[in-house]
Formats: C-alpha cells, sequence, structure tokens
C-alpha cells in the first residue's frame, strides 16, 4: 500500500450510472467528468459510466475533452468552459461537441472550423438565472439565429438551487428554459435539451428532457435528502507506520494541543493536509483502524496525523480508511465536509493530487 491511497469503485460507480440512467429512462445519460472525474480519473471513470449505460459524457474544458479522446473514447463529448485562447480547432478535429454562449464565443468556433475543416456541434446555452455562462434572454434569438446555420445539438442551461427541493428559483429557470427553447422552435431549429445536474435527476423528473447530467451522483454522493441508493465510490486509506506508548501527560504534535490523560498507544499514520486531509479537521476528525473508529489526535501536520488507540496493540502496516463508503462504520467524505464547512463535491474533488495514489477495483 501507498502511504496515501485513493480506492476507486468502479462497480459502485456502474450501479450508481444504472441506478441514475433508470430514473429518467426517456433521456440519455451524460456521465459528468469534469476535474479529472472529480477526483476519481476521468478516463476511468468514462470508461465504466460508458459500460453501465451512459451514452455522453461532459468535460469542463477542451483540453479535458481531448483526454478522453487520446484514450480512445469515441463517446459524444460537450465542453463547456474554455479560455479565449484555448485551441478549439483540436476540439473540432477530435468531435467535440461545443457550448457556445455569446457570438464572439461562435466566431471564435466558426474560425477553427474553418481552420479545422470540420463542422461544429453545438450545444447553445441559455443563462436562466444562475449568471454565470450562457446566454440572456435578450440575446437569444440573435445568437440562435446566428447559430443555425450549423449543426445545433442542443439548447442547454444549468440550475443554482436544483438541491434545495422546492424552491422556487428552479421553476423560474425551468419556464426561461421552455421559453428559450419555444424561440429556438420558431426559428425552425428542433434541438435536444438538456438541464438536469444530480439534484434535478434525483428530484425533477419533469426536467430530465432528452439527456441528463449528472456529477456528483455518479460517485455516489447525494446532494440532497433522499434515500436513494448511492454507493460512495471512493475510499482514502493509509496505514500505520509506526506505534509507541506515551505516557500521561505527554502531548501529540504540533502545539501540542492534545494531551493523553492516561498512558495510551499511539498509532502515526503518514498522510497529512498534503494528500488531501484538510488541517481544519484537526481535533475533530476519527479514522477507522483494526475494528473500530479512533480519534486523530493532535494537529494534522502535512505528511502525518497521529491516531490514539488507547490500550489496543495495533501491528505496524495495519489500514487506515480515513473515509469510505461508510458501511462499515468508517467516515464519510460527506462527513469531512460536514466538519469543515464545505460539500463533498470539494472533499472529492482535492484527493486529486500527485502524491496520493490511485488504484481501481
Ligand atoms: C458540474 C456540472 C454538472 C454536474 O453537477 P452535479 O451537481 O455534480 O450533478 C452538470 N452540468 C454542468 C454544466 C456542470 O458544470
Amino acid at each position: 500500500m501507498a502511504r496515501s491511497e485513493v480506492v476507486v469503485d468502479l462497480s459502485a460507480l456502474r450501479h450508481n450510472v444504472a441506478l441514475l440512467a433508470g430514473l429518467a429512462p426517456a433521456a440519455e445519460t451524460m456521465a459528468v467528468v469534469k476535474a479529472d472525474g472529480y477526483g476519481h480519473g476521468a478516463v476511468e471513470v468514462a470508461r465504466a459510466a460508458l459500460e453501465a449505460g451512459a451514452t455522453w459524457l461532459g468535460s469542463c474544458s477542451t483540453p479535458e475533452a481531448l483526454a478522453l479522446r487520446a484514450q480512445g473514447i469515441q463517446a459524444p463529448i460537450l465542453a463547456w468552459l474554455d479560455s479565449p485562447d484555448e485551441d478549439l480547432a483540436a476540439g473540432l478535429a477530435a468531435g467535440v461537441d461545443m457550448s457556445v454562449s455569446s457570438l464572439s464565443g461562435l466566431r471564435r468556433i466558426e474560425a477553427a472550423a474553418e481552420e479545422a475543416d470540420a463542422r461544429p456541434r453545438l450545444h447553445l446555452k441559455i443563462d436562466t438565472g444562475l449568471s454565470r455562462g450562457g446566454c440572456l434572454p435578450r440575446d437569444w434569438p440573435e445568437l440562435v439565429e446566428a447559430a443555425s446555420r450549423h449543426e445545433v445539438v442542443a439548447i442547454w442551461s444549468h440550475l443554482a438551487s436544483a438541491d434545495d427541493i422546492g424552491d422556487p428559483s428552479i421553476d423560474l429557470q425551468a419556464k426561461r428554459f421552455d421559453d428559450a427553447y419555444q424561440v429556438a422552435r420558431s426559428l425552425g431549429l428542433d434541438p435536444m435539451r438538456h438541464i438536469a445536474n444530480s439534484a434535478a435527476v434525483l428530484t425533477r423528473p419533469d426536467l430530465h428532457f432528452d439527456l441528463i447530467r449528472p456529477g456528483i451522483a455518479l460517485y455516489g454522493l447525494n446532494p440532497v435528502p433522499t434515500d436513494h441508493d448511492l454507493r460512495p465510490v471512493m475510499t482514502f486509506r493509509s496505514q500505520v507506520v509506526g506505534v509507541k506508548r506515551i505516557p500521561a501527560g505527554e502531548s501529540v504534535s504540533y502545539g501540542m494541543t492534545w494531551t493523553a490523560r492516561r498512558d495510551t498507544n499511539l498509532a502515526l499514520v503518514p498522510t497529512g493536509y498534503a494528500d488531501g486531509v484538510p488541517r481544519a479537521l484537526s481535533g475533530r476528525m476519527e479514522v477507522f483502524l483494526e475494528g473500530r473508529r479512533r480519534p486523530v489526535v493532535g494537529r494534522v501536520c502535512m505528511d502525518q496525523v497521529v491516531v490514539a488507540c488507547g490500550d489496543d496493540e495495533i501491528a505496524e502496516g495495519a489500514e487506515v480508511v480515513l473515509f469510505g463508503d461508510g458501511r462499515g462504520g468508517e467516515p464519510t467524505a460527506t462527513e469531512w465536509a460536514e466538519l469543515t464547512g464545505t460539500i463533498d463535491y470539494e472533499i472529492v474533488c482535492g484527493m486529486y493530487r500527485p502524491r496520493v495514489r490511485r488504484i481501481y477495483t
């Protein structure tokens, strides 16, 4: 075992993909694999998702999409956020679908299409209220008109608060999305529609349309309080590299923030904040070691943490689970997120680090 290891359970991922695709039987499924598959490895995740019923892939940028093509992945891929000087011609030549939010963006794609001698496949993005990317409704007819001499595969949008079930913004965005669709229809187009992220896949079947775009739920993390049988895909583990017994009154780690009240066995675990353990978890986290949860005591260091084990004899080399799917009683990424005031998305994306070995089962 490496010092720090992320184990990615591709059978859990396939289970999640099949579950999500089954919730939207009339739609196709785009597996969102941006940010290296939310820290799980984009290529491996993409392959497993396609095996399990996804037919599309979603990347953030053209380089992310090209990384999938370079591994021989042929499925349609949408890339939605490039810098203005990105080599779009390479993306078009590789058959990457592109998102368009503005006339200037359309012109860049047209120039690249000429350079690559390729026909662009466009997904026109309407801003229905997130106010991030996307074309505002007042500019939409002009954009649709200008794009309509190309292949317009889809119109699409992204929801701001789909994880807040019943939030009125969801219906407002849905209404604006439909208005944009009617404009496209009136200009003679018959595009696919897609707007549903994981939360909407799980809670808003009326928004599934032709294609769903789940991200986090593929990885088994549920952004809404529903009881769907999603299985967390990532386990973060390490192993004990040293054990010792300290006498009562001795303290542990920088700042000596924790002091043993009685003689205590300690296990040294060689993973720290440089490996993805948030330092903010100092004094607040537990790990699963030799059959039970045990507290990490003292501060989380760059490369290591110390676990208090009472009188239990711990063997060097014993496996330490930092987070996993929780079914064995170990902490979860969601628990870490709650303890540190973030979302589990950030925890798993943060595991994409050269120091952390990733393995697949
Ligand atoms: C990240 C992303 C998704 C997936 O969102 P989840 O909440 O992870 O399901 C879908 N669409 C777009 C445009 C995204 O950027």
